[in-house]
């Protein structure tokens, strides 16, 4: 999903300094003081990532160029392989070139002109070209597999130990952090970064609530064009009652498609690939073709269905994104809903943010990396907290059922009202390459 999605711009990221005290007002919640007994013989790691996700590599990559070495742990027994794709915006490029996977990752993705936006009889209510407002504007849809591959073919060989599922974090009865993994083997992580997703173990260790349901799903998939795709490189969007869908090319051979739809509960986990595409093709039945074309050409293992969640972090509410040496990047920190293309965007500005700061820290002055882990949460927390808030408004709008509303959406928002710049200033970011 994601391209730009219409935003009214409710909220606008924070990128001045003058929240901060606010933030650091915030009473620390306490960490669940979970203790663990170490075993005798427990190896003992500097920096540990949990989770080998965009945000876990992505900050292995950063740590490693800046000269400090990470173990990460996952619990999969391989990179994801499946899976789908993502739309990154500028700011995604700048990381990504400043950890300098930029250009290998350009030359496979188309780069994407526009956005065109339809109403479900097929009306064009409005379309945009991304450099008519932004010439520095770059907007590519990069197939998840591709994008964890570069960033671990980065790392030294076994920087990634698989089938390293997370169980518990605590402490021992000297304070250190010690992880037990479900195989039963024990680590010390000195610094412990979770990446470990929305469903964050790390994160709920700390004292965050889960994430939460936002009432509605989406189906996500991959169409393969063997013979070559026949799309414009544009974002195409189709605005219904309470479901949406969209496509965008990704190659020369795959368009990359959404469908969002409303749900009262997240409902059952469903897998089978038949029955997902017959769910998804159901919601867009007369819908313009292409959409039902693109479901037809899509690889079993590239669809899938999923609950959108997002957590808020309210000052004073939520604690900070680090708790000692234990600090959180990414969906583990703040699941966002997908609507404005920045849980990965943000995910990538995280694990650079964080790295700088880190590696500064252990090279000029171990002693001060409790600091700066503070002032990565308090440097990036102004910008995360409201584009989370600002992606559920604009998703609640675009999943808008009442047909009074969804026809003043179509007729005069869309048309009228929603101006590019605005929608996509959230995409700047500086980042000088590591
Ligand atoms: C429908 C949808 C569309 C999206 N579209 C976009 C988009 O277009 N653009 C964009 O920027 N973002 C998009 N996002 C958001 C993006 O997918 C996420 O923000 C991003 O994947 C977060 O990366 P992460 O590494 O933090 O978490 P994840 O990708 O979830 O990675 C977490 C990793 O941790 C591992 N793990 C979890 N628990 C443990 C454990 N206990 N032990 C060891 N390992 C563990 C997991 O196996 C996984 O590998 C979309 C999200 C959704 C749901």
């Amino acid at each position: 999903m994601s391209a730009a999605s219409l935003s009214l711009v409710f909220l606008k990221p924070i990128h001045s300094q003058k929240h901060q005290s606010w933030f650091q007002a915030r009473p620390r919640t306490k960490n669940t003081p979970i203790f663990i007994k170490a075993q005798s013989g427990v190896k003992n790691e500097d920096v540990v990532i949990v989770g080998a996700g965009i945000a876990g590599l992505a900050t292995a990559v950063s740590l490693h160029r800046l000269g400090i070495p990470s173990l990460v742990l996952e619990q999969a027994e391989s990179l994801r392989t499946g899976g789908t794709s993502l739309t990154l915006f500028k700011n995604g490029w700048r990381v990504l070139d400043a950890i300098g996977v930029g250009n290998d990752l350009r030359t496979q993705f188309t780069e994407i002109q526009g956005m065109a936006i339809k109403s479900e009889e097929g009306r064009e209510l409005r379309s945009f070209k991304f450099k008519d407002e932004d010439e520095s504007q770059e907007v590519r849809a990069v197939e998840r597999r591709i994008l964890l591959e570069t960033l671990a073919n980065q790392l030294p060989p076994d920087a990634v130990r698989f089938s390293s599922k997370l169980k518990k974090i605590g402490k021992n009865e000297s304070g250190e952090t010690i992880l037990e993994l479900v195989d039963g083997s024990q680590l010390f992580g000195k610094i412990v970064i979770g990446c470990d997703g929305i469903r964050s173990l790390i994160a709920k260790w700390m004292g965050f609530t889960d994430s939460r349901y936002v009432g509605h799903c989406a189906f996500r998939g991959l169409g393969f064009y063997p013979e070559g795709q026949p799309f414009e490189p544009k974002v195409n969007y189709i605005y219904g009652r309470g479901v949406r869908a969209g496509y965008v090319p990704v190659s020369s051979t795959k368009v990359y498609w959404f469908i969002c739809f409303n749900s009262p509960s997240p409902g059952p986990k469903v897998t089978d690939p038949t029955v997902l595409k017959k769910q998804a093709k159901d919601l867009v039945r007369n819908w313009p073709s292409d959409l039902l074309n693109i479901i037809d050409l899509t690889p079993d293992d590239t669809i899938i269905r999923t609950p959108l969640v997002d957590r808020w972090l309210w000052p004073a509410a939520s604690p900070p994104a680090s708790a000692g040496r234990v600090v959180l990047v990414g969906d583990a920190w703040h699941p966002m809903t997908p609507n404005l293309g920045q849980g990965a965007c943000c995910a990538l500005e995280d694990a650079v943010v964080l790295s700088r700061k880190l590696a500064n820290a252990i090279k000029s002055e171990p002693g001060t990396v409790e600091t700066a882990l503070n002032s990565y949460g308090n440097e990036r927390w102004p910008r995360i907290f409201p584009l989370t808030i600002r992606a559920n408004l604009v998703g609640s709008m675009l999943q808008w059922e009442n047909p009074a509303l969804c026809s003043v959406r179509n007729n005069i928002v869309i048309p009228k009202l929603v101006r590019l710049g605005p929608l996509l200033e959230h995409t700047n970011f500086d980042c000088e390459p590591l």
